[in-house]
């Protein structure tokens, strides 16, 4: 359980960027909660912000080593891209680092005692949890024998601890029940798993009452999370801080907007991803003049951007 005195920081999934730092440099006294996901950086990072899946490693290295430094202080949670390494390819098999998958496998097996599957702490009369994708009871009910909301993050824990001590973590019936994905997500099912399930999924109806899920996982088009009744959606590349209300913040203080309608709707003038517009940390510049002034589409997911002052038009 996360101190309930003390500024919650959330650092959604970072695949090899650096904004983490920023929100530890300022906050030096606070709890920080990493939602997962550390490495294998977006093809448009790589393109637009010179992020290297080397550059990736030392990153991650680095956030070890701040784990390491802050004891009770940090909480690492596992994402699908990390369960890619330290649970197998049968669990994810996402893009990844084939040439240093070895070294990052050891790498997070040598630090497995790091890593949880979920947090939580009560703030105000809220109950969070804090979790890589979700949690769907769906999920819970086939693979967790006799979870309540109260015990849900322990059991979850204990089960990633037990299958991580195991001969081969590979072969655990928990790495299968990782695997399990929704539609959204190239799977077959209604749900999926704690590091799979796809925000849209999550919003249609597995969030659990009483409990107020964090979660990171889907990319966020807004720059800002999204936050519902129940879940808030905070991969939007930049840390959030939870107050001692439960109320989320950026890290200047400014309370987060509620979405509850329509939460997922694109932005207005189409192109639906301001991703990259004023982050200090990952701000990326137009290749053929410099300018800032550049949009991106498709999220991180994009496949296209362009510059709307030389008007460089690129198709990625
Ligand atoms: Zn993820």
């Amino acid at each position: 359980m996360l101190e309930p005195n003390k500024d919650i920081i959330i650092i959604p999934d970072v695949h090899g960027r650096t904004f983490w730092k920023e929100a530890t440099a300022r906050f030096p006294e606070g709890e920080f909660v990493f939602l997962g996901d550390y490495l294998d950086p977006y093809y448009i990072d790589e393109i637009l912000n010179h992020i290297t899946s080397e550059s990736a490693l030392n990153n991650f290295r680095e956030i070890l080593a701040f784990a390491k430094d802050n004891p009770g202080r940090v909480t690492l949670l596992l994402g699908n891209h990390d369960c890619e390494y330290l649970y197998g390819r049968n669990v994810c098999d996402c893009r990844c680092d084939d040439a240093r998958y070895d070294i990052i496998r050891r790498l997070f097996r040598d630090n497995k005692d790091l890593f949880e599957m979920a947090a939580e702490a009560r703030l105000g009369k809220k109950h969070f949890v804090f979790v890589h994708a979700g949690i769907s009871i769906e999920w819970m009910d086939r693979h967790v024998e006799g979870w309540t909301p109260d015990n849900l993050v322990g059991r979850l824990n204990t089960l990633n601890r037990e299958a991580l001590s195991s001969e081969r973590p590979e072969d655990s019936p928990f790495a299968s029940a990782l695997s399990e994905r929704d539609r959204e997500r190239s799977g077959d099912l209604d749900y999926a798993s704690p590091i799979w399930i796809d925000a849209e999924t999550l919003n249609r109806g597995y969030q659990l009452c009483d409990i107020y899920q964090v979660v990171g996982h889907s990319a966020i088009r807004y720059m800002e999370p999204v936050i519902t009744s129940r879940v808030f959606y905070t991969d939007c590349m930049k840390a959030l801080r939870l107050d001692e209300d439960g109320v989320l913040r950026n890290l200047d203080g400014k309370r987060c907007v509620n979405r509850d309608k329509n939460p997922f709707a694109p932005m207005a003038n189409g192109y639906d991803c301001h991703l990259f517009g004023d982050d200090a940390f990952s701000r990326p510049y137009c290749r053929t003049c410099g300018s800032h002034n550049i949009y991106v589409r498709g999220g991180v997911m994009a496949d296209h951007w362009y510059c709307r002052d030389c008007g460089k038009d690129e198709v990625i």
